[in-house]
């Protein structure tokens, strides 16, 4: 046996046992938090790897109580982290998919929290002591807010086109303009889904004209309904027509079948009395002749994940009758939540303050520029020993989730900038490790400069915000 192998014998020799660590004072500690088996698995994980990497390289490692009770504690606390955890949204897009869309009001956590925790009204009439119907705790308020006779509610805006067009229009025809045959992000295409619901699909039109006579004519005894899609993430400017709500209303009556209009986002409220840019309103559409209505729950709306289809009341009984509403219905928690948030429409005045994303979207750039200064006074001296730099800049945030696509907000940020060279990597490396911190700090980067919109961050957080960039900036330059 050589020398190299004795060595590594005798360091291995020492290494402590399964049985040792256990034992020991320190691990009961740890047991207490984690409990038995998780802290059993994570040493044995441990040791093991301590071990390997001693066969791999001899020089390596430490192998006192102190570093394995490190390496243990380490492992603990990252096995023990939730994946689902706050960021700090500054992307300057207020709707975020990726990150969860709407923030839900005050009101609604109360709500979950209630929900969440106690034995809860779901499907049980307490007048008559028996069984209800879910749709009812928020039917009738988004009745009075909408105008319209009935209204049920499932996982998503998308499960409610689904469901309408599977309930409806399965083996029969639904005529769509071909303006209209849009993608919505994360692979929900128009004619997948009616494809997938059962529901024949006939094109109209042009893809930027499309005209009354071109609906009247795709009209067979198969058709079920004329479908008109919000192409709420694209526009199509220039040589456009379209057909108003009224006239496919119009035509759809003439000839006894359904008009229905997927909002997708869809606001309840017109948004132009908070200075905002107009969005359509279900209420709109149906006083236009619409007969149902589908949108969402997590976009414009402030509220949780989920699709509401709304309008008349022997179409939406056709709905709820269909065995798949059962599958696509919301839990206890959405319905919770979506009732709180609906309770705020009725005062629409105190609407900006209350509802998270609508205070978001209607901050002013004034405001946030105070706050960007705020920041900036927070970092100073920070950037010395880096080869960056920080100022304020006005930018534009968006609403997101395809809402109002072309409108922006006007916001302020905080861009990052690289002064050389090696300034350009430090942004890259910064963004990187603002990514990975406790509570991440999601930006952009654009032309190597790291952008960071303020437009959602609130008071309370600016103090995080400042440390993590510290945090960051201090690891960039133990780093050079
Ligand atoms: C967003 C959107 C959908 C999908 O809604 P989800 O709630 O994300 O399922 C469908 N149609 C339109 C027009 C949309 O904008």
């Amino acid at each position: 046996m050589d020398a190299g192998n004795k060595i590594l014998e005798n360091r291995m020799a020492k290494l402590p046992s399964v049985d040792y660590v256990l034992k020991h004072r320190t691990a009961l500690v740890l047991q207490k938090e984690y409990g038995l088996s998780e802290l059993t698995k994570v040493t044995r994980s441990i040791l093991l790897e301590v071990r390997q990497s001693m066969i791999n390289d001899q020089e390596a490692l430490i192998c006192d109580d102190a570093s394995i009770f490190g390496l243990i504690q380490q492992r603990l606390e990252a096995r023990a982290e939730k994946k689902v955890k706050a960021v700090l949204n500054l992307t300057g897009t207020v709707l975020h998919t990726n990150l969860g869309r709407a923030v839900l009001p005050q009101e609604a956590v109360d709500a979950l929290r209630v929900a969440a925790s106690e034995a809860c009204i779901l499907e049980y009439d307490v007048g008559a002591g028996k069984r209800g119907d879910r749709d009812e705790l928020v039917e009738k308020l988004l009745c009075e807010l909408t105008g319209a006779e009935a209204a049920t509610v499932v996982n998503n805006n998308a499960a409610a086109v689904f469901l309408l067009l599977h309930a409806l229009s399965a083996k029969k025809e639904t005529i769509i303009s071909r303006g209209e045959l849009v993608e919505i992000g994360g692979s929900f295409r128009i004619p997948d889904i009616m494809l997938r619901a059962g529901a024949k699909l006939v094109e109209v039109g042009t893809t930027n004209r499309t005209h009354s006579k071109d609906f009247i004519e795709a009209i067979t005894p198969k058709t079920a309904m004329i479908m008109k899609v919000h192409t709420s993430n694209y526009v199509v400017e220039g040589f456009t027509a379209h057909v108003e709500d009224d006239e496919l209303a119009k035509i759809a009556n003439d000839h006894a079948i359904a008009y229905v209009v997927d909002l997708g986002s869809g606001s309840l409220v017109d948004m132009t009395r908070y200075g905002l840019p107009k969005e359509p309103t279900p209420m709109e559409a149906l006083s236009s002749g619409a007969h149902l209505i589908t949108f969402s729950g997590d976009k414009l709306l402030g509220g949780p994940q989920c699709g509401m289809i709304v309008g008349k009341k022997e179409l939406i009984a056709k709905i709820k009758k269909n065995p798949i509403k059962r599958m696509l219905r919301v839990s206890k928690l959405t319905l919770a939540a979506l009732e709180a948030v609906l309770h705020l429409y009725r005062d629409p005045e105190s609407l900006p303050e209350k509802l998270t994303v609508l205070k978001q979207l209607t901050r002013p750039r004034e405001d946030i520029l105070l706050q960007v200064n705020r920041v900036i006074e927070g970092l100073k001296n920070c950037f010395e020993d880096t080869s960056l730099s920080i100022h304020s800049q006005d930018v534009m945030s968006q609403i997101g989730s395809g809402s109002l696509p072309v409108e922006r907000l006007p916001s302020s940020a905080i861009v990052v900038q690289g002064e050389n060279k090696v300034g350009e990597k430090q942004v890259l490396q910064l963004e990187k490790f603002l990514r990975k911190v406790s509570i991440p700090v999601i930006g952009r980067v654009n032309d190597k400069h790291l952008i960071l919109d303020l437009r959602c961050l609130r008071t309370d957080q600016e103090e995080i915000l400042i440390q993590m960039i510290r945090f960051g900036l201090q690891n960039l330059i133990t780093k050079k």
